[in-house]
């Protein structure tokens, strides 16, 4: 049994690098960037009006003003502004050399077709030239996950299609003989795949491709022969359950026959222990247990930062450290354990009813994963503790 960090360093130093492949702005979000990627042009790219108003030279403004001209957005001014004048501008609009202010347009009247500035204000309201980007300059390193405000400075960079890493496709496989559709109703011993739907939900939200290969009953043989069926078609088999102890648990044999090399087969922590990771050639396998809380903390601690960073990116979570709201004790103390909580906004750690690794309802209510560490049995109410974010 090796503790998680172990396992971690493990399956991290086992990526390999994904290739790279271009794709439209509309499709990048959630995706990580392959390339360095710099500006064609300076931004802002000219010295623009920040407001809609008058420009004009800040020592004129106790005189009436006189409009010369007016500068809407994407209109390119044809005339100076001299002495005693100003250019009506709007939002956008070019401010020409020699303005060095523009005075909000709340802060004037019009008398006798002149303009008066009635409320003095130090703000120039203007945005100059080059302040947020130099053309040439770097704006987002190879290896960025790319939300929304990347694809905005992507968009105004012109960088389109967009040069990102190609998404593993992950194979899921739910074993277990005991298991039916979600759409069927569950006969005497039977139950539901939830853990098939869970990771096929999980992989998608961490941005890459995810394929759902079936329940596999407690056969080595239909085991073997989805692996055969589906291991040209994927980077990473997910199987559920079958990896324990008992004597159907066929999944690590079979792994084994197939030519993988188990790298882990024992995990110190709780939920999840039996989880092993396995390698061959450029492909990768995860058989974790099949209860869903297990298969959710496995997604969280091993199989999310590792398809990151199969596409080039470092995954860490969100995390807050708060004060415990009551007192949690263990008897056992040799594995990292998982549990739900709540995060409140008044900086506190709450726990919830959970009644361990079958129960994904209590998922449900948490925001929180809390971790307890190896040799510890005891955390008070209102000791410090980190929680890492899932909602
Ligand atoms: P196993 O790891 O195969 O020993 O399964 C541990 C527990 O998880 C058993 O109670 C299984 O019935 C349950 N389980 C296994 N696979 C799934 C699944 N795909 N969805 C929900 N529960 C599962
Ligand atoms: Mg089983």
């Amino acid at each position: 049994m090796i503790k998680l960090e172990k396992a971690l360093n493990i399956v991290m130093n086992s990526a390999i690098t994904l290739e790279e492949e271009s794709v439209p702005l509309q499709e990048a979000c959630g995706r990580v960037l392959y390339r360095d990627v710099s500006s064609d042009i300076d931004m802002p790219p000219f010295n623009k009006s920040a407001m809609d108003g008058y420009a004009c030279r800040s020592e004129d403004i106790d005189r009436p003003l006189k409009v010369i001209e007016t500068i809407p957005a994407g209109y390119t001014p044809q005339k100076t502004v001299g002495d005693g004048e100003c250019s009506k501008i709007m939002t956008g609009g070019i401010v020409l050399e020699g303005v060095d202010c523009v005075v909000m347009v709340e802060h004037t009247e019009i008398k006798d077709d002149l303009v008066i500035v009635n409320k003095k204000s130090s703000d120039r309201n203007i945005c100059y030239k080059a302040e947020d980007i130099h053309k040439g300059d770097g704006v987002l390193q190879k290896g960025t996950l790319l939300t929304p405000a990347e694809i905005a400075v992507l968009s105004s960079v012109g960088c389109d299609p967009v040069p990102v890493s190609r998404k593993p496709v992950l194979g899921i496989i739910a074993t277990g003989s005991e298991l039916v559709e979600p759409s069927q109703k569950p006969q005497s011993a039977q139950i539901r795949n939830s853990n098939g739907y869970q990771l096929y939900s999980h992989v998608e939200q961490a941005g890459c491709k995810p394929v759902y290969l079936g329940i596999i009953g407690d056969s080595p043989e239909a085991i073997g022969s989805a692996i055969d069926q589906n291991i040209s078609n994927v980077d990473i088999f997910l199987l559920s359950g079958g990896v324990s102890m008992g004597e159907f648990d066929y999944v690590p044999g079979v792994l084994q026959e197939k030519g993988f090399k188990l790298l882990f087969q024992k995990v110190a922590i709780k939920p999840g222990k039996p989880t092993v990771f396995g390698k061959i050639d450029n492909k990768f396998v995860f058989g974790m247990p099949g209860n869903p809380v297990s298969t959710f903390i496995l997604f969280e601690m091993l199989v999310k930062p590792f398809c990151y960073k199969l596409m080039g990116a470092d995954y860490s979570h969100t995390k807050v450290t708060a004060k415990l709201a009551e007192t949690i004790k263990r008897i056992k103390s040799e594995r990292l354990s998982f549990i739900p909580v709540v995060v409140n906004n008044n900086g506190e750690i709450n726990l919830i009813k959970y009644h361990g690794s079958a129960h994904i309802h209590a998922l449900t209510k948490a925001n929180g994963i809390l971790s307890i560490p190896v040799g510890v049995n005891e955390i008070k109410a209102g000791e410090n503790v980190q929680a890492l974010l899932i909602k």
